[in-house]
């Protein structure tokens, strides 16, 4: 027998709460119960999001989201400053393209993350630019980028700041309202517990009227269309009504250990793992790292593919390895959702083992003995 573990920054494991809240029979979506479930998981959103705005809930993945803010918010010909520091970076600016608005890419070497003040330089360049698209957290790189600092510099302006929050909200705190961030995006199957096919979206009045102005290239993704059903507790078309179940069920869970303590939960694991790869000698890819994930080179004579293949088929470990230039090269491990301190043990254990199977000298524990010093202070004997 093998027990398989899911370390890997998406999708995440699913509490047993969730998933059994999700058992329960499908009923019509276009009933008051349904309703009540719908609108109570779309109120607690808000709740989320720090916002007073509504929040969508559409069937699809994140990126649906992503291509949503494009299609509403923004006409053909437009311009817009893509932050570019890693796959996800790069998603934004193909699906700009995809509907024809003229993009500038700010790009971003790997690892290193976004300047407000060159930012600030390229809207001081090109009045045209109408909207920044940004990550709150670049999944490829584990980078965090500065949101608060870039909402400053396009609050004041005729700029959309809009954020794919999608490995950020539920890990940090993304307060939109506070920072002026005009749309922010969500999917379920990093930090929300959930499995993958919902994507969340909310925009502030900026952003709506910007949607009012636009001339819509969406059919089935139409933001106006969703938020009027929003009002009678309902969608435009069939929802995944099982999903919408757990998610209620997971902010339920979420508002329960309270979204502070949240918070502390993902950076405290996040430093645990930082602090067990170190002691492992595994150099960290990056000095900007989000608590959502952390990733790490691999040493140099270690194949990363087969190390993490070995991970999950030989071990039961699934992580997630590189992409592009760093694939092959890097480990990235997940602290965000459904994990606690001893999921990092078993993160840490399983890679200390392939590390010596992968003929990698090293001290057996001291990668989780360097994880339990930061975790030792999260437990209090009563
Ligand atoms: C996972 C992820 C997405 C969305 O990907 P989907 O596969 O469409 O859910 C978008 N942005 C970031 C930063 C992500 O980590």
């Amino acid at each position: 027998m093998k027990k398989s573990y899911l370390l890997s920054p998406g999708p995440t494991p699913v509490p047993e709460r969730v998933l059994l809240a999700m058992a329960q029979p499908v009923i019509h979506h276009r009933t008051p119960q349904f309703s009540k479930i719908f609108g109570e998981a779309a109120e607690k959103l808000k709740g989320l999001f720090h916002t007073k705005n509504d929040v969508i809930i559409l069937s699809s993945s994140g990126t649906g989201a992503m291509e949503s803010a494009v299609t509403n918010c923004f006409t053909k010909g437009e311009k817009v400053l893509v932050i570019n520091a890693g796959k996800f970076g790069e998603r934004w600016g193909k699906i700009a393209e995809a509907f024809d608005l003229k993009v500038t890419w700010m790009n971003v070497v790997w690892g290193e993350t976004a300047s407000p003040a060159e930012v600030k330089a390229a809207l001081d360049a090109d009045p045209e630019i109408k909207g920044v698209l940004m990550q709150a957290t670049e999944s490829s790189t584990t980078v965090k980028l500065p949101v608060k600092e870039i909402a400053e510099i396009t609050k004041g302006r005729d700029v959309l700041l809009v954020v794919d929050g999608i490995t950020g909200v539920g890990v940090f705190d993304v307060p939109m309202d506070d920072w002026g961030v005009d749309i922010l995006i969500c999917g379920s199957q990093k930090a929300m517990m959930l499995p993958p096919g919902l994507a969340f979206i909310a925009l502030n009045d900026r952003a709506w009227a910007r949607a009012d102005k636009a001339k819509n290239t969406n059919f089935y993704f139409n933001l106006k269309r969703e938020r009027k059903n929003l009002k009678d507790k309902t969608t435009a078309f069939t929802p995944a009504v099982s999903l919408v179940y757990g998610l209620r069920e997971a902010l339920l869970m979420m508002e329960e250990e309270t979204y502070p303590k949240v918070f502390e939960r993902h950076a405290v694991l996040g430093r645990a793992v930082r602090a067990g790869t170190a002691a492992l000698g595994l150099k960290p890819v990056t000095k900007h790292f989000s608590e959502a994930m952390t990733g790490v080179f691999l040493p140099e004579e270690v194949n990363g593919k087969k190390f993490v293949k070995s991970l999950r088929d030989d071990f039961g470990v699934t992580f997630a390895g590189g992409q592009d230039s760093w694939e092959g090269k890097i480990i990235r491990i997940a602290h965000l959702g459904y994990f606690t301190e001893f999921d990092m043990i078993i993160a840490m254990s399983s890679i200390e083992m392939a590390l010596d199977k992968f003929g990698v000298k090293i001290k057996f524990g001291s990668g989780v003995a360097a994880a339990q010093e930061i975790l030792r202070d999260r437990f209090e004997v009563k």
